[in-house]
């Protein structure tokens, strides 16, 4: 077989017969073959085997901030690739990469690279156990750190009073932005924890920002008790400015986790920490490991990002900034012209929009309204999350708007139709 010769409908036959839901992650499950099979990407553009060109909101569930096939970005790969690539040694990319990213966040002394966010959420909570020779960890309810690791073992949900059946390994779930219930919970259980780990804007949750005495809270609960506080900053590391969320919001962790933007569409990820913490890992202490960890692909990349945004940091982020404003803007107006409500939350180049439903369907509403876009051109990412990006300006931002304000009438209109059928 071979796949060029294929015409669409065989595509989506073969991926759905050879591949478990015709995709590769079950991230991407609601947006299979059926709906899209993309073949090529530019710009803010992606377009599909059957040549549909989309305006792409996605950017690599965040990896890519330039656009796809940043014109420069790309020479460096290609570079990189006619050295050869996968030698598995320390390469100059690798020490390039570690001292751009450390001169950006200087209260970090060093960083271990890996392949993943997932990967490097896992190794950042490995450490914090050694570090404190405690195996509990805290997270929070509707913050994602990956599919595999300590973070999807089962969890102990904390509901004060909390006289909690504790498990060996607990895994405990508590409320984000909810000072009081977790300043009980760390009254309680502070003491065992080996870390606190969470997204500083709760990206795969709805966008909330996170409360200044909650912020506050957290830095308190860490010296009182001990534990490491860790920030995954796998979305909003370089896309709420170059120094991340942790600057924005006034957070100071023990050990940040970056990914997706990091490698500018080459998979990576990296932990960053203190000296006295991440000589664990060179002592073998604390397991890190990983055949393509440090790949001069990804660090290459990782090096010419960091010093693309470091040199161009203005520009680049107030285009951001203007670009994700308009956007919000644009959108809330859709909703109200098509007589329908919507929220949108989030920072800098990431935005969640949650639709309000007055009709009792929320569950699938943003799901609709994302298939409902994609048939008009513009493509979201699941839960209704838009990434903007330096490819995106105002032509991209208008196009998005428009298809938007359509996409709420349907869903204003299936609504409708669905409360009629309901009498
Ligand atoms: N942390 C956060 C906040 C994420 O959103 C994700 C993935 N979207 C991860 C970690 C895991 O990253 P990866 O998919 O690269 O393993």
């Amino acid at each position: 077989m071979k796949v060029q010769d294929l015409n669409l409908e065989s595509l989506v036959e073969t991926a759905m017969r050879r591949i478990p839901g015709g995709v590769s992650t079950n991230i991407r499950l609601l947006e299979g073959p059926q709906k899209l099979i993309v073949k090529r990407a530019f710009g803010s553009r992606v377009w599909t085997v059957d040549d549909r060109e989309l305006v792409d909101f996605v950017c690599g569930y965040g990896t890519v901030l330039l656009g796809y096939g940043f014109p420069a970005l790309t020479q460096r790969q290609s570079e990189i690739l006619g050295h050869g690539i996968s030698y598995n040694a320390t390469n100059p990319f690798e020490i390039e990469a570690a001292d751009r990213l450390l001169n950006i966040f200087p209260d970090y002394d060093m960083v271990r690279f890996g392949v993943t966010g997932s990967e490097a959420t896992t190794a950042a909570i490995g450490l914090s156990r050694i570090v404190t020779e405690r195996s509990a960890i805290a997270v929070f309810r509707n913050h994602y750190h990956g599919w595999h690791g300590p973070t999807n073992a089962p969890r102990t949900v904390f509901t004060p009073p909390g006289n909690l059946p504790v498990p060996e390994v607990p895994v405990f779930e508590i409320p984000f932005n909810d000072t009081q219930v977790c300043a009980d919970f760390f009254h309680r259980h502070g003491d065992s924890l080996a870390c606190v780990i969470f997204e500083i804007v709760m990206i795969n949750g709805g966008g909330f920002e996170p409360a200044p005495e909650f912020i506050r809270l957290l830095h308190e609960a860490r010296d009182r008790h001990g534990f490491l506080l860790i920030a995954d900053e796998v979305i909003t590391g370089f896309r709420v400015g170059l120094r991340g969320a942790q600057k924005k919001y006034g957070v100071c962790p023990d050990l940040t986790v970056f990914g997706k933007a990091l490698g500018g569409g080459v998979p990576i990820g990296a932990v960053l920490g203190r000296k006295a913490h991440m000589e664990l890992f060179a002592s073998g202490k604390a397991v890190h490991a990983g055949t393509f960890n440090g790949h001069p692909l990804a660090t290459a990349s990782a090096a010419f990002i960091l010093d693309y945004l470091a040199a161009n940091e203005q520009a680049v982020y107030s285009h951001l900034e203007k670009a994700a404003g308009r956007l919000k803007l644009g959108l809330v107006r859709a909703a109200r012209n098509a007589g329908a409500t919507c929220h949108v939350r989030g920072a800098g180049a990431v935005m969640c929009l949650e639709v309000e439903d007055e009709f009792g369907c929320p569950a699938d509403s943003v799901q609709v309204f994302q298939d409902e876009l994609l048939a008009r051109g513009v493509r979201i990412a699941l839960g209704g999350r838009w990434f903007v990006g330096l490819a995106h300006g105002e032509q991209e931002v208008e196009a998005a708007v428009s298809a938007a304000e359509a996409a709420f009438g349907a869903l204003k209109n299936r609504e409708h139709i669905l409360q009629i059928a309901q009498q």
